[in-house]
Order: C-alpha cells, then sequence, then structure tokens
C-alpha cells in the first residue's frame, strides 16, 4: 500500500480560485498521476485558511485575505470524486474549542494538524518570517517543536504533518548548535501520549532544505515511541503526487517500518508499506 493524503488540488497562490481547481478534470489528473506512481490511497487536504470558516478559528491578516471559499462546498465536491476527504488544519493555540467544532461538523476520513506559525510569524512563509529581526535558532527550533508538541497532544489531528518544518529553508538560515534531538525531544513525547501518525512528507526535498520531513533522527525517536506513519507527498500539482515516493520507501525501509497508516470516517488501520511502480 502506498498513500498519498497530504495534497492540494490547487496552487498556493492567493490569485487562484476554487472554481479553476476544484473541477472533475483537475481531480482526473491527480487520479491519474496516482495510478502511474503506484499510489492506491489518495485523498486531498486543502488548507484551512483557505476556508471563510476558518476565520472562527484565527484572524491573522494572511487568513484574512486567503479565508475566502466555503469549506462545506468544498466537503461537497471532494465527496463526489473517488478521493478521500481530508483538510490540512493549524492548530491554533487557544482556538482548540473552535476547532473542534469546526472539524466535528463534517465528515472528513482524516485531518492534517500542522504548525506553520511560532506566534504571527511564519517558519516557511516569506511575507511573515519567523527569521527576520533577531531570528535566534534556539528560540525558533524550540518554539516550533514546542507548538508541533501541542499540537499532537491536542487530540484534534490524525496526522502530524511535516514535523520537522522548521528546517524549510535549510542552510539559508542558521542553525542551532547544540544536537537537533534536544528540540526534537517535547514532541516526540507528545506523539508517544497521542498516539497521532507522523507524515513522512517528500515535499522537504523540493524545498530548499533538500531533505525529507521527518529528519532520520527525528523519525528514530518516533520509532522508539512506538508512533505510526503516515505518507503523502503534500503535492500541490498533479505531477507532485507520489513525488519522490522511491526516496520515501526506501528511508521507511530502512527504519525497519513495514506498515503505513490508512484512514476511513477518522478511523485509522495499518496496511503493508508497499514499493513504488516504476
Ligand atoms: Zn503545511
Ligand atoms: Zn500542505
Amino acid at each position: 500500500m502506498l498513500t498519498d493524503y497530504h495534497l492540494h488540488l490547487r496552487p498556493d497562490d492567493e490569485n487562484t480560485t476554487a472554481e479553476r481547481f476544484f473541477t472533475a478534470e483537475n481531480v482526473d489528473r491527480y487520479l491519474a498521476a496516482a495510478e502511474a506512481a503506484g499510489v492506491e490511497e489518495l485523498g486531498v487536504s486543502e488548507h484551512v485558511y483557505r476556508f471563510q470558516q476558518a476565520l472562527d478559528l484565527w484572524r491573522h491578516p494572511l487568513w484574512e485575505s486567503n479565508g475566502q471559499d466555503d469549506l462545506d462546498a468544498y466537503c461537497d465536491f471532494v465527496r463526489g470524486t473517488p478521493l478521500k476527504l481530508g483538510i490540512e488544519c493549524d492548530f491554533i493555540p487557544g482556538a482548540e474549542d473552535r476547532t473542534a467544532t469546526l472539524l466535528e461538523a463534517r465528515d472528513f476520513d482524516y485531518v492534517v494538524g500542522s504548525v506553520h506559525f511560532i506566534g504571527d510569524e511564519a517558519v516557511d512563509h516569506p511575507g511573515w518570517d519567523v527569521w527576520e529581526g533577531s531570528g535566534d535558532p534556539d528560540e525558533v527550533w524550540r518554539r516550533y517543536f514546542e507548538s508541533l508538541a501541542e499540537c499532537a497532544r491536542s487530540g484534534l489531528f490524525d496526522i502530524l504533518a511535516h514535523p520537522d518544518l522548521v528546517k524549510v529553508w535549510g542552510g539559508t538560515r542558521p542553525l542551532p548548535e547544540r544536537d537537533l534531538r534536544f528540540f526534537y525531544e517535547p514532541a516526540v513525547a507528545a506523539i508517544a501520549e497521542s498516539g497521532i501518525a507522523v507524515e513522512v512528507s517528500t515535499a522537504g526535498l523540493r524545498k530548499p532544505v533538500g531533505e525529507l520531513y521527518p529528519s532520520r533522527g527525528f523519525a528514530e525517536m518516533c520509532i522508539e515511541a512506538s508512533a505510526p506513519f503516515a505518507l503523502s507527498s503534500d503535492a500541490h500539482l498533479p505531477e507532485q503526487v507520489g513525488f519522490a515516493y522511491d526516496r520515501a520507501v526506501e528511508f521507511l525501509d530502512s527504519l525497519g517500518v513495514e506498515e503505513i497508516c490508512v484512514f476511513e470516517q477518522r478511523q485509522r488501520h495499518l496496511a503493508p508499506l508497499g514499493s513504488r511502480v516504476g
């Protein structure tokens, strides 16, 4: 079994419209790409901040300028396709109850929980760059993984997205000097307690860092904590479906991981990890 659950039907460009990308033709392009890559389980997880309803959770200016679509229209559209229905939802500290209300009102197959922001600043968005100004690496990494821990522990999500996203810029941003496992520790403890699935994402290979999320060190700690893994590309284009899955499968194989998570109606089971076709 190969899955690709964390994917987006449209690019992260504010000028794209739902009408252009939420179409049967576009879904067919993703399905054809999945078949070519040997991906059997395909689901879409659009960013929550694309939807008007997300403004109940947070009023960050980036969300205010993006929150235009109707979440229920999205759910209805996806339910009319062969795709599993997911959503990528940011963990917003203090908005746990409102997040639960938003998620529980819809019949998602799975919810991907993300941390993109530390306070009002983003770890992966140039317009709100956490590294502008002081950007002390110890502080940024510590706060990022503490938020990730809260995200896991919230119990709101099924899959923990791109778990070490803070490294996205690679060598263009400073790295902490101490052993990175020191920063992973609180997040791995929360993963162990919560039982959340940890995403292995090939998206990092397309970013300046040029690595899978998570790092080998983080993944080894997750294995010690008996965490299950979910596999995704975080595709924003059809040609990115199953992107570099040979690398991800090799990574999981080398760690001795033999099963990955499959979701339906927010129920999880484990299936044998497949091998990439072609
Ligand atoms: Zn994300
Ligand atoms: Zn994503």
